[in-house]
């Protein structure tokens, strides 16, 4: 066809689409491709050599052996998910809260398997929020969701994180504030990751738990407020109390939802998460994912259930366990010994997890294009922005002085170097502060 010489107009993108922004991640994974030397503390993955591919070769073997779970496995599946993947995923959630799941007000019916848990924490938002609707958050936040609730036209409020997570009598205060100025009506979740969270590696305590939950219910006198439990990372524990989830506090199934997920604890590359949640929390979800995918990859969650019920799945978690563990005493040491003593610098001390959150005095910006971040790469040596992990406070005002480092990725005997290089940028901006 010939080409026609005419003004090519812009697209008319959506409300939705023109509120999108570039995910962080985006720039981060180029930044580490462009660069092979580049020793990554940024990405939040877990360890290529860790990955248990034996494991899933003999699962993929089996099923493929067995016709009818051949002919199955490879069919189209419900939008629900697996009936059998939901019963083991309950007697799952029962073991994890040592307690039956009828003293949750559970059931298998109760379980919807996503593709990966942000899909479900992604429906979920797209089921309750309108732009201008209200999420409370911890400050710092997983920025992915925070991005996500942004496109949806969300505002997020955030309360302060100290060692024991959440700031929940923050929350209290917040809610009965918004109550004052008639705003309560738009509030419809409350966010937490309570297991060692992306990006500090702190864990909610196990005294805050059940009081979220009574904060939650005091203020739900006329409508359902919702506290959204993500609990991706809970399974990679090394060490400290294995704690209930605040979901194990509701005995009627009603006021939360705990997302969980394959991926940190087995394999990110199923893309497999699963949420328990009150039935018509449920049943948006499942509405809404209908017009997404239908239905989960059921290849997918034909593996996952094998690998539950063989115990592929439990010495996977058991191997990532001592594996991470010495990763994170390795970074812990690496920053005790090479970064400069100052009581503007510290760091969590994370159980679990694969993130160490650092702060750095307030005159240090790290942010993305700042001098530090520049020096960082020059260096060899990626690290995630903090101000990533900030949602804007109600002044627009975003801290900058902050760094997420993860162990998850970088292979164990780079830790050392990484932070090697990282003490070294610190050193040399501590040098430029002013006096
Ligand atoms: N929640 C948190 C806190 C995460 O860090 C992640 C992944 N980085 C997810 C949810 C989503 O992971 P997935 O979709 O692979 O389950």
């Amino acid at each position: 066809m010939e080409r026609v010489h005419q003004h090519i107009p812009a697209i008319s993108w959506s409300a939705k689409a023109r509120r999108a922004v570039e995910a962080p991640i985006s720039f981060l994974v180029t930044a580490a491709i462009a660069n092979p030397d580049l020793i990554n503390l940024a990405a939040g993955l877990v360890d290529d050599t860790t990955l248990p591919a034996d494991a899933v070769d003999r699962i993929v073997h089996g099923i493929m052996a067995d016709p009818a779970r051949a002919t199955a496995a490879l069919q189209y599946g419900t939008t629900l998910g697996l009936a059998n993947l939901r019963r083991q995923l309950l007697g799952h959630i029962e073991a994890l809260e040592g307690k039956p799941a009828s003293t949750m007000g559970l059931s298998a019916d109760h379980i919807a398997v996503t593709t990966g848990s942000q899909q479900s924490l992604y429906l979920l938002g797209e089921a309750l929020l309108d732009p201008g609707d209200i999420v409370i958050a911890a400050n710092p936040s997983y920025f992915v969701f925070t991005g996500a609730l942004a496109g949806l036209g969300a505002r997020i409020l955030t309360v302060t994180m100290d060692d024991d997570g959440m700031d929940v009598e923050a929350v209290d205060r917040l809610l009965s504030r918004l109550a004052g100025t008639g705003e309560l009506a738009r509030v419809k979740l409350i966010y937490c990751t309570s297991y060692f969270q992306n990006p500090t590696g702190l864990t909610l305590s196990a005294a805050r738990r059940p009081r979220l939950l009574e904060i939650v219910r005091k203020h739900s006198a006329h409508h359902r407020i919702l506290i959204l439990e993500d609990a991706a990372y809970r399974e990679l524990r090394y060490d400290g109390p294995a704690l209930p989830s605040i979901k194990s506090f509701d005995p009627d199934n009603a006021f939360t939802l705990l997302a969980q997920t394959f991926s940190k604890p087995f394999a990110p590359g199923l893309k497999l998460g699963y949420t328990a949640a009150p039935p018509e929390v449920v049943d948006a979800i499942v509405h809404q994912k209908g017009s997404h995918d239908f239905g989960s990859a059921n290849l997918c969650q034909f593996i996952a259930l094998t690998a539950l019920q063989d115990g592929a799945y439990h010495a996977q978690v058991k191997r990532l366990q001592s594996h991470y563990r010495l990763k994170r005493d390795t970074l812990l040491g690496a920053l005790d010994k090479h970064v400069p003593t100052d009581p503007a610098i510290r760091w969590t001390h994370p159980h679990g997890g694969l993130y160490v959150w650092m702060e750095l005095p307030d005159a240090i910006d790290t942010a993305r294009g700042s001098p530090f971040f520049d020096d960082a790469i020059a260096e060899g040596v990626l690290y995630v922005p903090g101000a990533y992990c900030h949602p804007p406070d109600e002044n627009g005002h975003v801290p900058a002085s902050h760094l997420r480092l993860s162990f998850g990725q970088a292979p164990l005997a780079r830790l050392e170097p990484g932070v090697h290089r990282l003490a070294a940028v610190i050193r040399r901006h501590l040098g430029t502060i002013a006096p």
